[in-house]
């Protein structure tokens, strides 16, 4: 049997920093005093705040040993179906660290900031050519954001076309997020059930679409990791009704560079620079979600905008139909830089090659566990793949206790119950990055557990059982948090 990376190791105990703390410690030790001594200020003489009292050392071992006890990309195969958890090369982390960019002003004046304006100016190119469409704004900072932006500038063109509409058409396949945004932005979304095929049909979008609705948002590739192959007759229904299609590109990383978006018929598009282009992400941000659009949608985008005359980039407000600011400044600088880092590191051909790895890896684990976990949708995915519960259910044994158990395997788990439209999803998003060795590791470890929930399906609903800590009560802490300390 294969040496699995599962936990083993040395697993030090720690309590809380307060629990630690020893009256008169101290992780410093201020220079000798040469000048009077004075009274602190009157605030300070107040109550003192609860502060744990510490050596350096102790603090240095405390939050070493946390870190040990965290799961990342940096430490094992992270494969977290619609996440795009892929490894993010060290080299663009030191480009955005470089002083001149780390350290730059948003306040500074244009002249002073001319290589930082370049980079955003030629971001947007670029995303723009890699995507397929005109113009681009980076301020978004997330994908949810980059919807909210992209439904705000749908929005703007009709009413700059004097009407307004009240309805968005959301398939049963996207991301949660889209119906979501179509609501913040005051539309009501209407559900669009896809096809027997996992795919949007356009019979179903056409029977929706009317004169009240203001358009489709489409996941491509959607949340079963498969292509909407009908997007172009789906486009033209919408078009021609008046509506306009807003692409979640959230998945970009399938298709980098071979999709063209535009001639797929989207007009506004948003992609995860943070999936996609190499920020680490996992733990909350920063990220950024830019907003692609066709040259139609331009005049609506967020301001300030970077333009370039003469040689001289600078930020222009100059945009009368925008929709305004969505972030302060020029949206997440530092995930800009990464995103520019990577893509110029990578080139043209790399990241194309890039997505078809991306490609390869899920259709070859789809392959190696199709006789293993029952596959709803048996056909070529994209950067995905989705099995249903239903072998496991037969052996008494839930998704959920799979992916417990995977972490003993040591594993970070798949996506887990999504998308709705599959009964207790396991969604597995290998990503270009993982070797095959890894690949062929996190298959027999799935097929071990299948075979250990056929031999004892008890054991498996106890797990994880070499974790730190072990089977958790998911809602507890949501419910009852205890935020002592
Ligand atoms: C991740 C994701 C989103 C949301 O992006 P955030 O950056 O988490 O807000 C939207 N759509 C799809 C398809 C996604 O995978």
């Amino acid at each position: 049997m294969s040496e699995f990376p599962g936990s083993t190791g040395l697993v030090l105990n720690e309590p809380l920093l307060w629990e630690k703390s020893r009256k008169g410690r101290s992780a410093f030790s201020a220079p000798r005093r040469d000048v009077e001594e004075t009274p602190l200020d009157e605030r300070l003489q107040g109550p003192q705040p609860d502060l744990p009292e510490l050596y350096e050392l102790d603090v240095v071992r405390h939050y070493t040993r946390l870190s040990q006890w965290n799961f990342g990309v940096d430490s094992g195969m992270y494969p977290l179906g619609s996440c795009t958890m892929k490894y993010n090369p060290k080299i663009n982390e030191k480009l955005a660290a470089l002083p001149g960019l780390a350290s730059a002003h948003p306040l500074l004046p244009d002249s002073l900031v001319q290589g930082a304006l370049r980079i955003l100016y030629e971001l947007e190119r670029f995303l723009a050519e890699i995507t397929g469409m005109d113009a681009a704004s980076l301020q978004p900072a997330a994908g949810a954001q980059g919807e909210l932006t992209g439904m705000l500038v749908i929005d703007a063109w009709h009413r700059s076309r004097g009407s307004k509409r009240t309805k968005i058409l959301v398939p049963d396949t996207a991301h949660g997020t889209n119906p979501a945004s179509a609501a913040l932005c005051g539309y009501r979304p209407v559900p669009v059930a896809s096809s027997g095929r996992g795919v949007l049909s356009a019979e179903a979008v056409a029977a929706a679409m009317d004169a009240e609705t203001a358009g489709i948002m489409v996941t491509n590739p959607n949340t079963l990791g498969l292509f909407e192959e009908n997007i172009r007759a789906i486009a033209d229904i919408v078009h021609e009704k008046g509506g306009l299609v807003y692409g979640d590109g959230a998945n970009l990383n399938a298709v980098m560079g071979i999709v063209d978006m535009a001639a797929a018929g989207v007009d506004v598009l948003h992609v995860n620079l943070h999936k996609t282009f190499s920020t680490p992400h996992g733990g909350g941000g920063p990220g950024a979600g830019p907003v692609c659009v066709k040259k139609h949608l331009e005049p609506f985008l967020p301001v300030p905008r970077v333009v370039c005359e003469a040689g001289r980039y600078c930020l222009s407000e100059a945009f009368p139909l925008s929709v305004g600011k969505v972030h302060a400044f020029c949206g997440n600088f530092g995930v800009l830089v990464r995103a520019y880092a990577y893509i110029l590191s990578m080139g043209a051909a790399g990241l194309e090659r890039a997505s078809r790895l991306a490609v390869l890896n899920a259709n070859y684990v789809k392959e190696k566990l199709k006789g293993v976990l029952h596959l709803p949708h048996d056909r070529p995915c994209m950067h995905e793949c989705v099995f249903s519960e239903r072998t496991l259910r037969e052996r008494g044994v839930t998704t959920l206790d799979l992916a417990k158990r995977l972490m003993d395997y040591g594993f970070h788990p798949p996506t887990v119950y999504f998308p709705l439209v599959v009964h207790g999803a396991l969604m597995i998003e290998p990503t270009e990055t993982e070797s095959k060795e890894t690949l062929d590791l996190f298959v027999e470890a799935v097929k071990a557990i299948v075979e250990e929930a056929a031999a004892d399906p008890e054991r498996l609903k106890k797990a994880p059982g070499r974790t730190r800590v072990g089977r958790l009560d998911e809602a507890a802490a949501a419910r009852n948090p205890r935020l002592a300390g």
